[in-house]
This record gives C-alpha cells, structure tokens and sequence, in this order.
C-alpha cells in the first residue's frame, strides 16, 4: 500500500495514550512507523488519576510474599503465570522509568521510598506525592514526543476494526486484523483521508496498520458513580464482541471503597488507599470503627455499604486522625486539597467516602504477550485481561501491569514481523453506512457489554453453585 492511493497507513497503531499505548510506542523499534490516538486530550486518561503508586518486587526475599499478596487480593483467581511476568519484570521497568526522568520519593540515604497500601503485606509501593499516574505518564508522553518515528493524534475515536480475510497454512481461511475505522473532526489532520461522513458532523477515517494494539483503558464510563474519565466507555469490548474477539471475565469489576462524597455530577474524586494504608480509619455515623482498613478492596467496600445500609447514610466517614499533619500535607497534598475544595479540613476533620466503580479486571482475553484470538491485534493495560489480577486487583498492581504487558506486546510485534507470517494489509471493502449514526453504534457496543457482563456474572455464579454442591456431596458422602 503507498500514499498515492490517499490511505492512511502505518506499522503500528496504538489505540489510547495512557501508560500502557505509550509506553508499548516507547518500546517499538525506531524503523517502524507507529500512531498513537486518543478519544479526547492525550493527558485525558486514567494514567494520569494514579494517586497510590506502583509497586516493585523490594527484593529476592519479597518474591513469596508479593505474589501471596497478589494472588489473596484476587481470591487465588489469577493466572499464576501473568502474576509471575509481572512481579519478576517489575524492577527492570522501574528502571526503565527512572531512566527516562520519573522522579520517584526517596529517603534521606537516596534509596527508593515505599509507602503501603490495603493488603500488602509490607510497604512496597513506589510513589510521587499522591499523582504517582500524572509523573509516569506525562514523562512517557515527553519521552513519545522525541521519537519522529512515533505519531500522536488527539480527538480520534476507534469506531470499529477493519478485518481481512486471510489464507493461513494449509491454505486455511482465517481473518486479521488491517486497521481501524475512526472517526475525527472535520478540521483534524486526518479528515483528509475520510471516506464518508457521519450525521454529526465527523469524518469516517479508515486507518490501515500491520498490527493494532488495544490499549483504551476501563469502562467507568459505563457507570454512574465511577473515578474513570467519562469517555472511557470500554469500547474496545464493544468491537471484540462484533468481531468475535474473546473477552474474559468481564464482570470482575472492582469498586474502590474510599471516594469523596458529594452530590454533584462528574467522575468521583478517589482518596487512594494509601491513606489508609497511612493510618486512615473508616468510621460509622456514631463515629466508631466498623472495619478492619487494610481487608483487600472488595471486603472493604462490602463492608462500607453493608454499614451504609444499616445506619441510613449515604456515606461513612474516613478520619486521618492517626497521620501527622505534615505527612497529610506533603504525601496527600492533591487529596488535602481537594477537601478543602469540598470545604472538609481532612487534617481536622474526617471526610465523607463512598464506594464507586473504579478499576476493570476483567477485559479483551489476551495471553502472555497480550495477544489477542485475532491475528495482528493486541490489547494491553486495563482494556485487556491476561489474568495477572483474579477476580479482585492488589493495590498499585494496575500501572506495573499495564507498562510490563504493553512492552511485551511490542516485543511479540517486532518478532513476529521477522516472520513475516500473515499476508501483508490490503485495502478492505467497508460498508461506511454502519458509521452514519454512531450514537446508535456506540449504543448498541454498551448493550453488548453490559449484556456481556451480566453473561459472565451469571456463569461464575452458576459454577460457585456447582462446586458448593460438589463439596456438600462429596462431603456428605
Ligand atoms: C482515580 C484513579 C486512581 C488510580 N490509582 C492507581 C494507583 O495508585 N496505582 C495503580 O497501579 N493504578 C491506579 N489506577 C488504575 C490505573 O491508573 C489504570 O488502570 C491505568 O492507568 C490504565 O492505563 P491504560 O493505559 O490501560 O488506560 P488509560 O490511561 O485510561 O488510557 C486509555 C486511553 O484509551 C483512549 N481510548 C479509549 N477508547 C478509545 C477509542 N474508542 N478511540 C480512541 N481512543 C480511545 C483514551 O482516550 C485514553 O487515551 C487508578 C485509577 C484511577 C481512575
């Protein structure tokens, strides 16, 4: 394909610009051509709420413990495999992030800094201030920014996928994956490629790529009461079940126990677990402790809404009583912040919290190198699933997931390229109709996931069922 034929085409396009596009773009080589896009503002994603932190493997000795930690939290769900790539590759790319400016918290003596955060066992969590996400992010997007080889367009939404049909070995017939269809702004650098127009007003832009990389981030979207960008709305799950691209437990949805609460409309501000990790209790509306705070998230907000319920409030409370002032101020400055925004003094006073939607672990089925079942299409970060989190995410595991699977992505692209197994990308048929109303296209991808979790929740039910019953009959036998 060449640009005589006015195609928009490129080596890699990597769909998101969070941690795990942007750092799958770092780790490509300078010889290909790789696009990044993102759905609103490059910063627009969840990479850059981290508050807590990223967690490393401290040393040989914390191997057990981390992986117990990671596999406890999960409810012993994880695939053991992932759990281990993660944990035995975390330290090169802390490494890494250092290497490229990421200015991590440090003691007197210099050494890297841990804080803690709900069931970790010990303080293994890297962090900067409380935006851990904003410092990782914002330098991976500067270290992008000096790659020519790397293209990054903002305001471009994947719509759908473009597949060919592709003979195989044995001349069987079987399917890849040659692209995207987006849609942009009539003004964007890429409008000049449009095939057709949608009734908003947007242009329909098929972008044709060697290998396509879902990194969109969660679906917090779908919900009401979330700490996600509103726009991430899981689209990528919406397209995999159109084409047929496996999910895997997409209801494993975690809810965060501590978010501030409050009336207005708009993403819920978290207040990261390390608070009380820190010391931070959960009072009930008498102001007495109901909990024990550091209980993996899921126990935790369970128990939060369990107590709501039974004292009529709203929301519990999360007194900092217990972390000096000066620790509150410099660790938690963002936090402190915005209470005192949302007029509460957490240094004097505890803050109202709620649960809300905040983390996917379910996600596009990948394998260890976050390959998806369609050739030529990978999914990392937390669009996608390879297990590494179970049924329920430790604590800071997500930012070290995403950056450890993106680069293995990359590495699975470049060595598979050497091959050169799939025929090249040809210029596919599109039946550009399917684009003219995409608010009903991107109606129809929400019902379809939703529909898929609830799908998934009722399977995982009907085999707890199953296995109670094994274990009552055998049992009783
Ligand atoms: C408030 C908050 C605090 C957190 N704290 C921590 C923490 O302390 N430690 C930790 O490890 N994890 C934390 N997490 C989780 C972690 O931030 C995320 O899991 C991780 O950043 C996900 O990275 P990602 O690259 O997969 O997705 P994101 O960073 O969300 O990026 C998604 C990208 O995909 C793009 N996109 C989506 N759909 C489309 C589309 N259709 N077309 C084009 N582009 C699209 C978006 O525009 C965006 O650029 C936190 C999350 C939140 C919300």
């Amino acid at each position: 394909m060449n640009d005589s034929e006015n195609k928009f085409f490129t080596d890699v396009l990597i769909v998101g610009s969070g941690v795990a596009g942007l750092y799958c773009a770092l780790k490509l080589p300078e010889n290909l051509n790789v696009t990044v896009i993102s759905k609103e503002a490059l910063e627009d994603c969840d990479s850059y709420l981290a508050q807590g932190g990223i967690c490393m493997l401290k040393n040989d000795e914390d191997y057990d413990s981390y992986f117990e930690d990671t596999m406890r939290a999960g409810h012993y769900l994880n695939n053991k495999e992932s759990v281990d790539i993660m944990i035995r590759s975390s330290q090169h790319v802390i490494k890494d992030l250092i290497g490229y400016g990421v200015d991590f918290e440090r003691n007197e003596d210099g050494s890297l800094k841990f804080t803690r955060e709900g069931a970790h066992s010990t303080p293994r969590i890297l962090f900067h201030e409380d935006i851990t996400g904003k410092e990782i992010t914002s330098r991976l997007l500067e270290e992008v920014k000096k790659h020519s080889n790397i293209h990054l367009y903002n305001h471009v939404t994947m719509t759908d996928i473009i597949e060919q049909k592709i003979t195989v070995k044995n001349n069987q017939p079987s399917r890849r994956c040659a692209g995207i269809i987006a849609s942009v702004a009539a003004d964007s650098p890429l409008a000049g490629y449009a095939e057709a127009e949608a009734d908003d007003g947007s242009m329909i832009v098929p972008m044709y790529a060697e290998n396509v990389v879902w990194a969109c981030g969660g679906i917090g979207g779908l919900y009401e009461h979330s700490t996600n960008y509103p726009h991430l709305t899981g689209d990528a799950l919406g397209i995999a079940l159109n084409h047929e691209v496996e999910l895997l437990d997409p209801d494993y949805i975690q809810i965060h126990p501590t978010t501030l609460y409050s009336t207005a409309k708009g993403r819920s501000f978290l207040i990261s677990e390390s608070v009380r990790g820190e010391g931070g209790i959960l009072l009930n509306k008498d102001k007495k402790r109901f909990v024990n705070e550091l209980l993996p998230r899921d126990v935790v907000a369970n128990a939060i809404l369990e107590q709501m319920k039974k004292d009529g409030t709203p929301h519990v409370w999360l007194s900092m009583e217990n972390i000096k002032e000066s620790e509150i101020k410099t660790h938690f400055c963002h936090i402190y912040q915005e209470c005192l925004k949302n007029g509460y003094d957490c240094t004097k006073e505890p803050i109202p919290v709620v649960p809300a939607q905040h983390y996917f672990m379910g996600g596009v089925k990948v394998d260890r190198w976050s390959k998806t079942n369609l050739s030529c299409l990978y999914a990392c970060g937390e669009t996608s699933c390879n297990g590494v989190h179970g049924k329920n995410r430790l604590a800071s595991n997500s930012l070290l997931e995403s950056l450890v699977f993106a680069a293995r992505a990359a590495a699975h692209m470049v060595e598979e390229s050497k091959e050169k197994k799939y025929s090249a990308v040809e210029i596919v048929k599109v039946d550009y109709k399917k684009y003219k109303d995409l608010h009903s296209l991107f109606g129809m991808y929400r019902e379809k996931i939703l529909n898929a979790i609830e799908r998934s929740r009722e399977n995982h039910e009907r085999n707890n069922n199953d296995a109670e019953c094994r274990q009552s009959d055998s049992a009783s036998a």
